[in-house]
């Protein structure tokens, strides 16, 4: 059968998987990446991991149709280059080159979080649709955009840093060098760190307990399991929280009016308590509220899988 092979490359694991042109998986596997090490070494541990698991399934490598890597980073997608990738030291490395070489298949390479929201736009929340945007919750914030069947990359393969705008002038440093970044105020990190602010100032919040009695252990999902018992604190923190998140998500909706708005990350699974809000306060806010028609907010369908499905999907064309 022709399937396609896809790659997760992250700093601590490579992760792989085999699925059909739809992008239903068939069987995934990982490797450490090991690092520190080169860039053909990398390549090395992912052909290994591919040939691994075309073996396992019982498949030929000469019948893939291609394999797709997402990689952290900028990444020149004409030519399979990463062009800068802090973790991995990776400077102007010809990934696709590294891995057609050793693997004789084509290779196709993007963003990491580029490939994701290609999972969702062709397997996931956005399948069907025309146009999609992901926006992804985590220790940051990242995303993806996908218009008409293309992820768009920018002239350097930079687009869609969705966490790094501005919503507070002067406001909290960020890692990117600017200050009041998205990203500072709607990242699962932020939420933590408003959670533990107000812990501090609320020794009766029952995040305390659910915490065991320490704020390091306070994480996304401690928040809303406290708020949906109804602690008045956590429930403040949350509505400060999604408050941050209605302006971010609506500002981009204005910008690109996609049909989908994915929301992506281990906290969508919090599903109305997260998505409605989002969608009421485009519906009262968005600049096209009341004309047309309107973006669709959702929760991500594919969660962890997204990267390999959308990496997997990359030599995929959709018109
Ligand atoms: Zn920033």
């Amino acid at each position: 059968m022709r399937y396609c092979i896809g790659i997760d490359l992250g700093g601590t694991n490579i992760a792989g998987g085999l699925a059909d042109l739809d992008g239903r998986l068939l069987l995934t596997d990982s490797v450490p990446t090991g690092l520190p090490c080169t860039a053909d070494a990398i390549a090395d541990r992912i052909a290994m991991l591919c040939r691994a698991m075309v073996q396992k399934a019982g498949f030929a490598l000469e019948d893939a149709a291609w394999v797709g890597v997402g990689a952290p980073g900028s990444v020149d997608t004409a030519t399979g280059t990463v062009l800068y990738a802090n973790n991995l030291e990776f400077h102007n490395t010809p990934l696709a080159e590294l891995l057609t070489r050793r693997l004789g298949r084509p290779v196709f390479v993007d963003n990491d979080a580029n490939a994701a929201a290609w999972g969702e736009y062709c397997a996931g929340a956005g399948k069907g649709s025309r146009s999609m945007v992901m926006v992804t919750l985590g220790t940051g914030v990242g995303g993806g955009v996908v218009l008409d069947g293309r992820i768009l990359t920018g002239c350097n393969g930079a687009a869609a840093e969705l966490g790094h705008f501005v919503i507070q002038q002067d406001g909290l440093e960020c890692n990117c060098g600017l200050r009041g970044c998205f990203e500072q105020y709607g990242s699962v990190t932020a939420l933590i760190r408003q959670a533990r602010d107000a812990m501090a100032a609320h020794p009766e919040s029952a995040l305390w307990q659910l915490a065991g009695g320490d704020a390091a252990n306070v994480n996304g999902r401690v928040v809303f399991d406290a708020a949906r018992s109804g602690d008045a604190t956590a429930c403040q923190v949350v509505d400060t929280y999604i408050g941050y998140l209605c302006v971010g998500v609506t500002s981009i909706i204005n910008i690109f009016q996609p049909e989908i708005l994915c929301i992506g990350g281990g906290i969508s699974r919090q599903g109305d308590l997260l998505i409605q809000p989002l969608r009421a306060y485009n519906a009262a806010h968005g600049y096209s509220r009341g004309t047309g028609p309107q973006t669709n907010v959702v929760a991500a369908r594919l969660f962890g899988d997204a990267g390999i499905i959308g990496a997997a999907l990359l030599g995929k064309t959709i018109n």
